[in-house]
């Protein structure tokens, strides 16, 4: 039995081995290949937002530089008209004085200048202006009100038949006085020339909005977004306050997520760039996609491959074991042969001998056998011999009991931790139930021969097959279809 186990368990842990090594290479293979793809995932997204950074910039300064250069032109104008010198020149070459090139760069509106009731004094394009009057302007009453706004920038809308923003100074005399304003305006035609030189995906969008929140342009175009006032909406608000940065979120004009990457020098406009998700992480997904698909192809096999040799392992085993009990039956009773009995005794022997109990054998012979082969002939006998087997066989129950076929028509039972008496009894026991089963035939007994003894140094396991076998030999010469058992003191003898 332990034989069979050693022999048996093997396969059956191995291929349990086999299914945990697989399950752990898969597991690691999936936690190191989810981990580089995620690391992939960060490093899309990190060059993403460098990349936008830099864009972002560049526009920024773009946009700075422009209006900077402008608003000098402004300043310009504001300070000369001032100077008391200019007061009795003419307006050709006030002209000439007061307005640079700059009032006729490509995108860049002409330099009005108004007085202090908003009628139209000097214009950049004309020596002969019509009369025009912009008092109602809100940045008029705004430098009228407050020496210190600095440079306006107006809400974009129509100037002068284009859309523009308008840029306006405050012209302040020496003892502070409101003298008027001096304006211009950027065309949207600048935005649109700038954009048009990036490279942009269609999800991709850049604002430029005031610091009062107000959408001074916005690429992709859209007139109805233009003067918008997005003040209020989340990710804005962190831009209206902070030089530069960067969020995640769904964008305030259209619902689609991006990450957003603002920049904002000293001007008074911030530029916003935003760049969809699903652009960022496009390459990375179709590279994800790629990759799970072989991991998961390879998962499906190595699990394929595993189950496969798992059945193998274990069809193995089984056939394994079953060669095993085959090696160790007797193939007419089923009963275990004399090879196994030969060594269960050996076994049985010292855990007695170390235990200190009673090892108990039953040597049980068919009588007269012979005679009942040459009258019925040699199968019959054969299927005697089975059913004195399935006797003992129903008579011995314990686990550990050994039931044998010891040769020809002689059985062995052994019996550990089994006194005389007991194993006597179970002699009795086997030989009244062959009795019984050959009842309505010509009589087929057994005679038993029984022995027990708690092994120690001076004896050896044959020496009580020996008693076994002359109470056996003891139960035939009395008559035989009975039991005899071995007198102690005849074992100690037999020592
Ligand atoms: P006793 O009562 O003294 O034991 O008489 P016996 O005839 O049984 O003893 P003996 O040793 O003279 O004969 C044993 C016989 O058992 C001889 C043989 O024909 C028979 N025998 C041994 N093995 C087998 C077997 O596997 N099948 C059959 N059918 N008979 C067997
Ligand atoms: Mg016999
Ligand atoms: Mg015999």
């Amino acid at each position: 039995m332990r034989l069979r186990l050693l022999m048996g368990q093997p396969g059956r842990s191995s291929a349990k081995l086999l299914v945990w090594c697989s399950i752990a290479t898969i597991v690691g293979f999936s936690a190191v290949c989810g981990s580089m793809m995620l690391d992939m995932r960060r490093s899309e997204q990190a060059l993403a937002l460098r990349s936008m950074e830099n864009l972002a910039t560049t526009i920024d300064s773009d946009i700075s530089r422009n209006i900077e250069l402008y608003d000098l032109s402004l300043r310009n104008v504001a300070n000369n008209m001032i100077e008391p010198e200019l007061a009795g020149v003419s307006t050709r070459l006030l002209h000439l004085i007061l307005f640079d090139h700059a009032a006729t760069a490509k995108h860049f509106g002409a330099i009005q200048v108004f007085d202090a009731a908003g009628n139209l004094l000097h214009d950049s394009a004309t020596d002969d202006p019509k009369p025009e009057n912009r008092s109602d302007e809100n940045y008029f009453s705004v430098h009228r009100d407050n020496p210190n706004a600095g440079l306006l920038i107006s809400r974009p809308g129509l100037h002068r038949g284009a859309y523009a923003i308008v840029l306006s100074r405050r012209i302040t005399g020496k003892d502070g006085a409101f003298l008027g304003v001096v304006v211009g305006s950027l065309r949207f035609s600048y935005f649109h020339d700038l954009f048009e030189r990036l490279s942009l995906a269609a999800e991709d969008v850049i604002s430029v909005i005031r610091r009062d929140g107000v959408v001074i342009m916005r690429t992709p175009f859209d007139l109805d977004v233009i003067g918008k006032d997005l003040s209020q909406s989340p990710g804005v608000k962190r831009v209206l306050v902070e030089q530069s940065g960067s969020f995640e979120g769904f964008g305030a004009i259209d619902p689609i997520k991006r990450l957003y990457v603002w920049r904002d020098s000293s001007h008074p406009l911030v530029v916003i760039v935003g760049k969809s998700w699903t652009d960022i992480f496009a390459i990375w997904r179709s590279q994800a996609l790629r990759v799970g698909g072989i991991i998961l192809a390879l998962i499906a096999f190595v699990a394929g491959a595993t189950m496969m040799l798992a059945r193998e392992i274990k069809r193995r085993g089984r056939a394994e074991d079953k060669l095993e009990e085959l090696a160790i039956t007797d193939a007419l009773t089923g009963l275990r042969n004399r090879r196994k009995f030969d060594q269960v005794i050996e076994q049985e022997w010292l855990q007695a001998q170390r235990r200190q109990e009673p090892l108990a054998l039953l040597m049980i012979d068919a009588d007269h056998f012979k005679t009942y082969n040459d009258m019925f002939g040699h199968q019959a006998g054969d299927q005697v011999l089975v059913r004195i087997a399935t006797s003992i066989a129903g008579a011995v129950e314990r686990a550990r009991d050994c039931a044998a076929r010891y040769g020809g028509e002689e059985f062995a039972v052994l019996l550990p931790g089994v006194s005389a008496d007991m194993a006597f009894a179970i002699g009795e026991n086997i030989r009244t139930s062959v009795e019984m089963l050959s009842a309505d035939k010509w009589a087929t007994t057994v005679s038993v021969g029984v022995a027990s003894v708690v092994p120690n140094e001076t004896l050896q396991p044959a020496h009580l097959i020996e008693a076994a076998d002359k109470a056996l030999y003891e139960a035939k010469s009395r008559g035989r279809n009975q039991s005899v058992a071995t007198p102690r003191e005849h074992l100690s003898r037999v020592a």
